[in-house]
């Protein structure tokens, strides 16, 4: 049971034990105001709900000492250690400690209340979904093990997340390996359901039978129901099985949206353009979808494009990669200097987060955040939407040139090529080490990545390159890392 919930019960138990027939209106006043407050958490100031959680607040424990005084007092009175009750002084003393809360309570709720000042919430279909979500494809997982998530960190990222006034959680059948969803389930099962939005996908280079998925990511992620199910990493290879007659996944899906399993249908694309519109112009009927968007992909990408076309059809843009896997965060001196010359105070993520916030039709952003610390960070940058001046969107394009030249690999970090390679190589880390090589000259990295296969086992088979989003031809980069001394 939830905590808020427990004192007024434990209360009611000891009254009505008692026969007190007087707490009976309190007692149920104490229930409401208190089932508003359990369920007011990342509100938005200055909304009707936040008007019932402040209010529930200081309702419920008003009427919480109430029912405790008039129990008390039923109790002496009944059990006799006082003959002569006086109601006058108990009526005084009890409006007194009600004063007293309603002083203490605004104390008591600071702490929600700063909570919930800082999510931006945006409407989606009659419901308030918070502009930033939290990707779970990051999680942190256990040492050398990284289809294992460590349940402790993982658990105070999602805590942190849900005090922060994130409500949008995006997990996918492949993530970790399938321990993404099932870590999710777990670490959402101790919040109401009707608390948080659940995303999660099926991915036809995972698994064919979408029947059996279904089910078993219900299982995993402890729900009946998906408020939204997207077709994942739709592209050249994706494309013509999500779009097959007979194996009709969207009929499927379709079905399951009337029977309330799943609440909104969507899908992801790391598809070229022509890909795009050729499934748009198949089916448009799409609540949503998922892209890769940011101010490197506007034109490496060609995101610019594809928002548009899904802006033109009338879908509302979910953003995966703002950060392009981090690598916006911190970009490189020069770059970073060029920013940091326009706003000193304002972190590199900032520009980013801005950038999108300037898209009319970006919904919501998902960040993969792997600490609680970063999702304190990037929640305070969703507290209010200050979209780029022009002046400043100038200076990003100055820094977006310069970075650009010297970003190496354009890896994410997204991990899907892994599970393709025979040879168990670890692309991404590989890649990474080469990258810090390029980038900062320094050579510790690759000559230590103990913890993978050297790029010189690459079977130069091309398995990998049908799963990379990013295009990067892996094949060729290996025998430029084995080759790399
Ligand atoms: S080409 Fe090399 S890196 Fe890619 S899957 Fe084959 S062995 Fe692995
Ligand atoms: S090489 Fe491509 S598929 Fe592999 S982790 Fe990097 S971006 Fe993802």
């Amino acid at each position: 049971m939830n905590t808020s919930l427990m004192i007024p019960a434990i209360t009611t138990a000891i009254s009505i034990g008692l026969g007190c027939r007087t707490c009976c209106s309190p007692i149920i006043s104490t229930f409401l105001s208190t089932y508003v407050v359990s369920h007011s958490n990342g509100v938005k100031k200055g909304s009707l709900s936040f008007a019932s959680f402040f209010f529930g607040k200081m309702v419920s424990v008003s009427l919480l000492c109430m029912v405790s005084a008039l129990t008390a007092r039923q109790f002496i009175s009944e059990s006799g250690y006082i003959g002569s009750f006086n109601l006058r002084f108990f009526s005084q003393a009890a409006m007194s400690a009600i004063g007293a809360v309603m002083v203490i309570c605004p104390l008591y709720s600071r702490d929600r209340i700063k909570e919930a000042e800082i999510m931006q919430y945006k409407m989606f279909k009659g419901q308030s979904i918070s502009t930033l979500g939290l990707g779970g494809l990051r999680f942190p997982s256990k040492k050398n093990n990284t289809d294992s998530i460590d349940r402790e960190k993982g658990q105070k990222i999602v805590d942190e997340a849900i005090s922060c006034g994130i409500n949008y959680f995006d997990t996918a059948h492949s993530y970790q390996n399938g321990d993404s969803e099932r870590f999710l389930g777990e670490a959402l099962s101790k919040y109401p359901r009707d608390r948080y939005y659940l995303a999660t996908k099926f991915y036809v280079a995972y698994s064919r039978n979408i029947e059996k998925t279904f089910e078993e990511q219900l299982k995993r992620c402890r729900t009946d129901y998906f408020d939204f199910y997207l077709f994942h990493c739709l592209d050249e290879g994706t494309i013509d099985a999500y779009t097959d007659k007979e194996l009709d996944y969207l009929g499927f899906l379709l079905k399951q949206k009337k029977a309330g399993r799943i609440r909104n249908i969507g899908f992801s694309s790391h598809a070229s353009l022509e890909t795009l519109e050729r499934f748009l112009d198949w089916y448009d009927g799409f609540d949503m979808a998922l892209i890769q968007l940011n101010y490197l992909d506007w034109t490496l990408l060609e995101a610019k494009r594809q928002y548009e076309i899904l802006t033109e059809h009338g879908i509302p843009v979910w953003v995966m990669e703002p950060m392009k896997g981090g690598r916006l965060s911190t970009l490189n001196e020069k770059a970073a200097a060029i920013l940091k010359a326009e706003k000193p105070e304002d972190s590199l993520s900032s520009w980013g987060f801005r950038f999108l916030q300037g898209l009319l039709n970006v919904h919501t952003v998902l960040s993969g955040m792997s600490e609680p610390r970063q999702v304190i960070e990037n929640a305070a940058l969703f507290d209010k939407q200050i979209p780029l001046t022009e002046r400043e969107m100038k200076a990003l394009q100055r820094a977006a040139v310069v970075f650009m030249g010297t970003m190496g690999v354009p890896c994410s970090g997204c991990r899907y090529c892994c599970s393709t390679c025979p040879s168990g190589l670890d692309i991404p880390l590989l890649i990474k080490g080469y990258n810090e090589r390029n980038i900062s000259g320094s050579t510790w990295k690759i000559g230590n990545l103990s913890e993978t296969k050297s790029a010189s086992e690459c079977l130069a088979c091309g398995a990998c390159l049908k799963r990379c989003p990013q295009k990067i031809n892996i094949l060729e980069v290996m025998k430029k890392i084995s080759h790399t001394k």
